[in-house]
């Protein structure tokens, strides 16, 4: 049997493997945790850095196709992995992604066929381009000034109304590299996951509307109806054309801000993109007849790419280690019994052994055949967990 390998081996690299696995594929993960949520389920576990010569090696052999879960990986590992296997997404591609100076050049260069431009903002690598900022681009205040590289849930992002809390902000991110974007008045976030073939084969699914709560991902509602349809007409197209841009390999997900800007619908503006399947898409796995994982496993293994189809209304509910705390700190096992009682609950855990307020334990696909019902079932659900994000339905 042929074996599938994955860099990273967090709930995106355990997701990926179930998937594999599943089309009767092995798999290898490289991840240096011994008890990463990947390494745990995958046939091989290659425990080492991810730039380590003798893991790469290894992964190599082991495996006929490499891709990645871990937004991070250094992209020289990617290259190195490539002189041997196929490996999707490429090196270049999760490069333009980790640094979002790039990704953003990328988004301009691309915004005449994607028809959607980046929020206004403007380049902080210097104290000269700071001061410059400082003096002349007052347009972009208040603003978000965020690290161009490693952020992630609102992480390495300072929010800043004047030009004293920019310079302090620029400061306390360690004066490294970043973008000073515009605050924009969002009505609403989506975004869209995209799959794309070797031979340039596209499939995508339908736009899903995502609620944020601090920063991070809470409630994705994944529904007709959850976004205005000339909306999410647009935002599939333009992310299509962002991968098929890019001539990138796998499954991307592209991330749009909803500005209101007193049309109709708002207008459309894209943020960013993740060069791997996606917190936002984890709906996929119970409400569409192929999941955003089986279309990476497809993708990189040059198999071809079914359109999904999403035969049930869902809404997804994010489970931080928050869950596993009371009010007053201390530990507990939330109500499963009561969750797992409602109609469409679709329990997913990641098997993290420590839950820590804020991480990523698992999450909760609710499925359904009418939208109502799925919205009244995710409500009891939140009740019971306590989970925020859900009050705007
Ligand atoms: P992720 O975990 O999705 O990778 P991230 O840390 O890379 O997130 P962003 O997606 O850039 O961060 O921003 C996080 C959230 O902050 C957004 O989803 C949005 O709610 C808010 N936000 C970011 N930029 C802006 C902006 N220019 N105007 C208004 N809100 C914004
Ligand atoms: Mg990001
Ligand atoms: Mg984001």
């Amino acid at each position: 049997r042929a074996t599938l390998g994955v860099m990273g081996g967090g709930q995106l690299g355990r997701m990926f493997v179930h998937a594999a696995q599943r089309l009767g594929y092995f798999t290898a993960v490289l991840d240096p945790d011994a008890q990463s949520p990947a390494g745990l389920v995958s046939h091989h576990h290659v425990r080492t850095g991810y730039d380590d010569p003798a893991g790469l090696a290894q992964l190599t052999e082991l495996c006929q196709a490499i891709t990645t879960e871990f937004e991070n990986v250094p992209a020289q590992a990617l290259q190195t992995l490539a002189q041997t296997r196929p490996v999707a997404p490429g090196a270049a591609m999760v490069g333009i992604a980790q640094d979002r100076i790039e990704e953003k050049a990328h988004f301009a260069a691309c915004a005449d066929i994607s028809g959607v431009t980046c929020a206004p903002y403007a380049v902080i690598e210097t104290p000269g381009q700071l001061q410059a900022v400082l003096d002349e681009r007052a347009d972009l205040l208040p603003g978000i000034l965020k690290t161009a590289r490693l952020g992630y849930d609102g992480k390495g992002q300072v929010r800043v109304r004047t030009a004293e809390e920019l310079a302090a902000a620029w400061a306390e991110l360690g004066s490294a590299a970043c973008v000073l974007e515009k605050m924009l008045p969002l009505s609403a976030e989506c975004s869209v996951l995209v799959a794309r073939g070797w031979d340039g084969q596209v499939v995508s699914f339908a736009p899903q509307r995502n609620v944020h709560v601090a920063g991070i991902l809470a409630v994705t509602h994944a529904y007709e109806g959850a976004l205005p349809p000339v909306l999410a007409d647009r935002a599939r197209e333009a992310a299509v054309a962002v991968a098929q841009h890019l001539g990138y390999v796998g499954v991307l997900c592209v991330e749009f801000f909803v500005v209101d800007d007193g049309t109709e619908h708002g207008g459309l503006v894209v943020n960013e993109m993740a060069p791997r399947p996606h917190n936002s898409g984890h709906y996929t796995i119970d409400a569409c007849d192929a999941s955003q994982f089986d279309l990476q496993v497809h993708a990189m293994a040059g198999l071809p790419l079914p359109q999904p189809r999403q035969h049930s209304a869902a809404i997804m509910l994010n489970l931080l280690g928050d869950v596993w705390f009371d009010a007053d700190g201390q530990q507990r096992q939330p109500d499963w019994q009561t969750v797992l009682s409602l109609p469409g609950a679709h329990l997913h855990l990641y098997g993290k052994v420590q839950a820590r307020v804020g991480r990523k334990m698992g999450h909760l696909n609710i499925t359904g055949l009418d939208v109502a019902t799925v919205k009244n079932v995710a409500r009891r659900a939140a009740d019971v967990l306590g989970l925020p994000g859900l009050d705007a339905i």
